[in-house]
C-alpha cells in the first residue's frame, strides 16, 4: 500500500495525515484553484473542508464576486458556477432552492451546502467535483474494477458486502484511489 509505510487503513482512520497522496515531487503539477465562498455559508467550515482535500489541489479563497459567477436554469435553476476555469464556488443551496449538491462543467465547479453538513461531507463533495474536472470516473465507485483491485483483500470483501452508492465511508477510499491514479499519471 504505497511506499512510504502508510497503509490504507491508517489513511482511512487517520485520514488528516494524508501525506501519502500529496504530490511528493516538485516536478508534479499541482492545480491552483480559486474558491468563492457565499457570504451565506460558514466560511470557516468551508476552509476546514478544503484542508481535508489532498494537496494536489492548492486552494486560494477569493473575495465573493458575483460578476465571476453565473446562475444556471432549467432543472439546475439557482445553481451557481464560476465563469473561469480552475475555480470552485461554494454556495448556500437552501436559500437558492437548488436540486443538486454539486456540478461541474469542464474545469468550473459549483458546490451547494445546505446548512448542517460536516466539514467531511463538504470536503467529499468538493473533492468529487474536482475529480470530474480531471475527467476521472468520480461517479463510478460501485463499478470501478481498478478500485476493487486496489483495495486490500479483506477490505474488498467488506466493500462488496456493505458498500452503497453515496456512502461517505467508501467515498474516502474511492476518491483516494482516483487521486492516486491522477498523481501517478502525471509522474
Ligand atoms: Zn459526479
Amino acid at each position: 500500500m504505497g511506499d512510504d509505510g502508510v497503509s490504507w487503513w491508517d489513511w482511512l482512520f487517520g485520514w488528516r495525515a494524508r501525506k501519502r497522496i500529496d504530490p511528493p515531487k516538485k516536478e508534479l503539477d499541482r492545480r491552483d484553484i480559486t474558491v468563492y465562498i457565499d457570504p451565506a455559508v460558514d466560511e470557516s467550515l468551508v476552509r476546514s473542508a478544503l484542508k481535508l482535500i489532498p494537496g494536489y489541489w492548492k486552494f486560494s479563497v477569493a473575495e465573493w464576486d458575483e460578476s465571476q459567477l453565473t446562475s444556471l436554469g432549467g432543472e439546475w435553476a439557482g445553481f451557481l458556477l464560476p465563469t473561469q476555469d480552475n475555480t470552485v464556488v461554494v454556495f448556500d443551496g437552501k436559500s437558492r432552492g437548488v436540486r443538486y449538491a454539486g456540478g461541474t462543467v469542464g474545469k468550473r465547479v459549483g458546490v451547494a451546502v445546505f446548512g448542517r453538513e460536516s466539514e467531511l461531507i463538504i470536503a467529499l463533495r468538493i473533492w468529487h467535483e474536482l475529480l470530474h474536472t480531471e475527467k476521472l470516473d468520480a461517479d463510478g465507485m460501485m463499478t470501478n474494477r481498478g478500485f476493487r483491485d486496489w483495495l486490500p483483500g479483506e477490505v474488498r470483501a467488506a466493500f462488496e458486502e456493505k458498500a452503497r452508492p453515496h456512502d461517505w465511508f467508501w467515498q474516502i477510499g474511492y476518491y483516494t484511489y482516483l487521486t492516486e491514479t491522477l498523481v501517478g499519471r502525471r509522474r
